[in-house]
């Protein structure tokens, strides 16, 4: 598989180019946006608990550093290859300009189901990876945090690792951290919070009030979809339908989001759920409700199935949910879409401010944390409807065409090495 290879580079490059001239950037950075630069594929083996060796691949893609130290998450997951960590490198290397961070894009991962390995096998697969990757991360290098398949515990032992090698305990190279060792508050939900302030944002621009009468369907009920919906039923919202891996579930009345929550801790899937009625995923993305969060995972809206959504706002909680092709019909029948990049940017937002927190050795209280987030999400909302408004495009195109124009303006500043 060769770096272009995947559906999701060919749309972020696309993306790229198309932001490029519509916001009549330089070509010169665009054409040096188009590469990551730097890759790094390793081989991971480990041993299994039933003795035999296992190789698996891992990869580590810092897409543009320009303006900070690489950021960006591990994925373990069995989709993970060259090509898609470098597309979503590409993407933290936007989402952390348009939001205003000092930081760049990368990304990590390693081919593997998670749920095939023990708790054992876990731990020496992310301590070997850790070590095949120690050459370019660090608190000023490059700094992961968790994505899809991972989670707090991954972290530590990643942090753990590189600590190990040290001989001193280095909390800046991880964020998405157990509290008890140098995590933030608000940073497990954060990415979900941000998901529901944007939804807000997006009700307010189109006129919709949130409230009972509200009807919200989630496709990925984890990291992000959870706290999402906790926090819009909090407001009122209706939470209708949730899916997952397993199919989906739907109850016009709404469903008892800490109640479907503890199901899936108990069962590891949301489908049996009782008091709600089984339906399919595509089912799911066609229902007629207010709010669509695709939450779980790339690809899932495309050409096929797009012209059945009816929701009057999509907020893109996974990377890249909808496809280009996708957002073109979505767009053209009248949905609001709030772009990935801006809707699930609450992660690596409070995964700064866990960084920031680590390296200074003091730490800030929730709310302090949770209104910072509000304020970035807030202007960064702003900036992507003005941009919107000047260029004549949708957000998607207008969230590209601002965090392009950060880059290049920074790219331009620090010139081309060597002269
Ligand atoms: N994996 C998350 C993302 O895709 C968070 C990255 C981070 O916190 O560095 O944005």
């Amino acid at each position: 598989m060769s770096l272009f290879d995947s559906p999701l580079f060919k749309d972020s490059f696309d993306q790229l180019e198309m932001a490029g001239s519509v916001g009549g950037l330089d070509p010169n950075i665009i054409e040096r946006l188009k590469y990551p630069k730097r890759a790094l594929q390793v081989a991971v083996p480990i041993r299994l608990d039933d003795g035999q060796v296992k190789t698996f691949m891992g990869f580590r893609v810092q897409h543009n550093m320009t303006l900070g130290p690489g950021k960006g998450g591990i994925r373990y997951h069995p989709g993970v290859d060259l090509s898609e960590t470098a597309a979503l490198a590409m993407l933290m290397t936007f989402k952390c300009a348009l939001v205003g961070l000092p930081l760049g894009g990368a990304k990590g991962g390693v081919q593997v189901d998670p749920n095939d390995l023990s708790r054992q096998e876990l731990q020496s697969l992310t301590r070997r990876f850790a070590t095949e990757i120690a050459m370019i991360v660090g608190p000023s290098i490059d700094i992961p945090a968790p994505d899809i398949g991972t989670n707090g515990q991954t972290m530590a032992w990643f942090m753990d690792t590189i600590s190990q090698y040290a001989g001193y305990t280095v909390p800046g190279v991880v964020t998405g951290k157990p509290i008890g060792i140098g995590g933030s508050l608000g940073r497990a939900e954060s990415t979900g919070k941000g998901v529901a302030y944007c939804v807000n944002f997006a009700a307010q621009k189109i006129g919709m009030t949130i409230d009972k009468k509200t009807t919200v369907a989630i496709h990925g009920f984890g990291k992000v979809g959870v706290p999402a919906a906790e926090d819009l039923s909090a407001q009122g919202a209706r939470i209708v339908s949730v899916g997952d891996v397993s199919g989906a579930i739907y109850n016009p009345d709404g469903i008892d989001v800490a109640k479907a929550k503890q199901y899936v801790i108990e069962n590891g899937v949301i489908a049996g759920f009782p008091g709600a009625e089984a339906i399919s995923n595509e089912d799911l993305f066609g229902l007629d409700v207010d709010v669509l969060i695709p939450a779980a995972i790339d690809g899932v809206i495309t050409e096929e199935n797009a012209g059945n959504v009816k929701a009057k706002i999509i907020a893109e909680g996974a990377n890249g949910p909808l496809t280009k092709e996708a957002i073109d019909i979505v767009t053209r029948n009248g949905s609001f879409l709030i772009p990935d990049i801006l809707c699930n940017a609450g992660g690596v937002i409070v995964s700064y401010f866990e960084w920031v927190q680590g390296l200074q050795n003091f730490f800030w209280g929730l709310d302090e944390i949770n209104n910072k987030l509000h304020d970035i999400l807030m202007q960064s909302f702003k900036t992507c409807v003005d941009t919107a408004d000047e260029f004549k495009v949708d957000m998607k195109k207008a969230a590209f065409i601002a965090a392009l124009k950060r880059i290049d303006h920074a790219m331009r500043l620090r010139g081309l090495f060597p002269s």
